[in-house]
């Protein structure tokens, strides 16, 4: 069965093109979609890592046949279209990966939309929403092991519970206070998502990250990054996918794959149910994606579909 990885960057997580190429042939991955992260005015910039389009074309023009170059330029990129026009003769196939603090309400992200539907882009996007984050100003180990358990240790539950306690704490309280900045969320709003999905049938759009795949269930998460345990009713990204002929999703990274381990039975329902739209990929996590999509014991068919058609038929039109 040929395979396209959907979700993967060079310069993540220490892997480098030789490394992706490697991954690649060891996994049997005929292509990968290669996707940049652009963020001009980041708000915090230790959650950042620019990953860039020269990159992705460099390691394009090494390897044509096995790369599949995207690039979600930023959309305060002063003239965007020029920019995409610019890509698309080098080769560009896609936008993504679109990971910026920006609402799908805002004029903004309208223009971008209006450029890429004329461009025939598909957009691949991550959803995360808004938080406190704990910002460090010293590389002091106290302040390195608050950034450890304020930011995600334990699945957000660390963070839950220093907070209840740094407030009968004063001086904890108060380093705590003096060290949280707003991340004001990625691309987060479902109901003006669902408005840009009627606003632009032209524009196929592909869903990833923890906001996106906590919304599998009905009821995401008050403390946790990740949900956990069984999915009692599907969410809202079920409604989409089935209403939507645009609307697709990947399930890479640990948010993916964390959604498709939580309910055996509801995640077999879930990709009998939406083979068509759903695109298998990693995201640099190296979790075995396809271990855990085998495990459902789908038909070939079906799994044709995660594994390869889907993905290929969005960037062959
Ligand atoms: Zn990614």
């Amino acid at each position: 069965m040929q395979k396209i990885d959907a979700h993967l960057h060079v310069n993540l997580a220490g892997v480098d093109a030789d490394q992706l190429i490697d991954y690649m042939d060891r996994h049997d991955v005929d292509k990968c979609w290669l996707l940049t992260w652009e963020e001009l005015d980041a708000p915090i910039s230790n959650l950042y890592q620019n990953l860039s389009p020269e990159e992705v074309f460099r390691v394009h023009d090494q390897y044509p046949d096995r790369i599949v170059p995207f690039y979600a330029p930023d959309p305060k990129t002063k003239n965007l279209e020029g920019t995409i026009k610019k890509h698309r003769e080098k080769g560009l196939r896609g936008c993504g990966e679109l990971k910026v603090t920006h609402k799908w309400e805002e004029r903004i992200i309208g223009n971008y939309l209006r450029v890429i539907d004329k461009y025939d882009l598909p957009l691949l996007f991550h959803m995360e929403e808004p938080r406190m984050h704990y910002v460090p100003d010293k590389p002091d180990v106290i302040q390195q092991v608050l950034d450890k358990l304020m930011n995600g240790a334990l699945n957000g539950i660390t963070k839950h519970y220093l907070t209840k306690f740094s407030e009968k704490t004063s001086i904890l309280k108060d380093h705590i206070e003096d060290h949280l900045t707003y991340f004001p969320g990625y691309l987060y709003d479902f109901a003006n998502l669902e408005k840009r999905l009627r606003q632009f049938p032209g524009v196929d759009f592909i869903g990833h990250g923890p906001h996106f795949w906590n919304n599998i269930s009905d009821n995401p998460p008050e403390i946790l990054f990740h949900d956990k345990g069984d999915i009692d009713r599907f969410g809202i990204i079920d409604r989409l996918l089935t209403s939507y002929p645009n609307f697709y999703c990947d399930i890479s990274g640990r948010s993916g794959f964390n959604a498709l381990s939580r309910d055996r039975e509801k995640t077999k329902l879930f990709l009998e149910k939406h083979h068509c739209k759903i695109l298998f990929g990693t995201d640099n996590t190296g979790f075995d994606f396809e271990g855990l999509v085998r495990s459902f014991q789908l038909p070939d068919d079906k799994l044709n579909n995660i594994f390869f058609d889907n993905a290929d038929r969005l960037v062959t039109g």
